[in-house]
Parts: C-alpha cells; sequence; structure tokens
C-alpha cells in the first residue's frame, strides 16, 4: 500500500509513505541531491488545509472505548466459559486487545477533554499561521503544487 516519491528534476528516490499517513508542519524539502524544492505529501500546513474534525470528534473516541469494553466482555465471558488452558489463554487474548483499544480511546478522550490535544493543535496552527503569513512562501507552494482547497483561494489577500 506506501507509495514511493522521486525527484521530478533528477529521479532520487526520496521517500516512502503510507497515503493515509498526515503530519502537520512545513511541506517544503529539499533534495539531498540535486538542491531542487519539492513537497513532503504526507505534511500538512494547517492554516491552509485546516485540522479534519475527526481529531476532536468525542463521538469516535467514545465509539473506540465502546468497542473495546464490548470485546473485553467478550473475552471475560468466554474466560468464565473455559475450562482447558487453549480457551483461556485465547480469551485472555481478547480481554487484553479490548482494553487496548479501550485504554487508546479513553486516552484520547482526556488529550481532548483537558485541552491538551487542543494546545498542541494551536501551537502548531500558530506556527502555520505564521509560515503563510509569508506570501513568498504561499507562492512557492503553490509552484509546487500544494493542494490548496478550493473555496479559500482568496485567503490571504489583504497581508501586508
Ligand atoms: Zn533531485
Amino acid at each position: 500500500m506506501s507509495e514511493k516519491l522521486s525527484c521530478a528534476h533528477c529521479g532520487q528516490h526520496l521517500l516512502t509513505y503510507e497515503p493515509r499517513e498526515v503530519k502537520y508542519g512545513n511541506p517544503i524539502r529539499t533534495c539531498p541531491n540535486c538542491g531542487r524544492e519539492y513537497l513532503d505529501p504526507r505534511v500538512r500546513e494547517m492554516a491552509i488545509s485546516g485540522v479534519p474534525g475527526k481529531e476532536f470528534s468525542k463521538a469516535g473516541m467514545l465509539l473506540c472505548v465502546a468497542v473495546g469494553a464490548v470485546i473485553a466482555l467478550y473475552g471475560w465471558y468466554k474466560f468464565g466459559q473455559a475450562v482447558r488452558l487453549p480457551a483461556e489463554i485465547r480469551a485472555g487474548c481478547y480481554i487484553a486487545l479490548g482494553a487496548v483499544v479501550m485504554l487508546g480511546g479513553i486516552v484520547e478522550l482526556i488529550r481532548v477533554l483537558t485541552g491538551t490535544k487542543q494546545k498542541k493543535y494551536d501551537f502548531l496552527m500558530e506556527e502555520s499561521q505564521q509560515r503563510v503569513s509569508n506570501e513568498s512562501y504561499v507562492a512557492k507552494l503553490k509552484f509546487l503544487g500544494y493542494p490548496f482547497p478550493e473555496e479559500e483561494q482568496a485567503g490571504n489577500d489583504q497581508s501586508s
């Protein structure tokens, strides 16, 4: 499923990545071979692309917790039924798996509820807005083919 990116100018292999992988920051990189600039396809400029709502979806996290709980409970039920060791071990695996899914959801939920995640994203957004307030930086992104959302084309016109 992973894709490869090569330099458009010299063909140097630059990186291998998962298409769904997303990071936030400055996507402009320099080819180590020819020194030309390119875009890291994994990196989004937050002030331009925004943050997907799912990053803060409490419903998604609660679903995660609920699914984890169901798996763990099912495991617990199977554990009660189990008499022989292999079945016990299998049930134990369900409990462990469910607990991990549940904990993952709980940790994310706590990060959102306490504002820790929001703070981190606010900080990233501030950095991003600083970069985007630089017109030549935005022009460079456009030149390199960064995907701008359609509606926000007239975004930063009145800055000086
Ligand atoms: Zn190159």
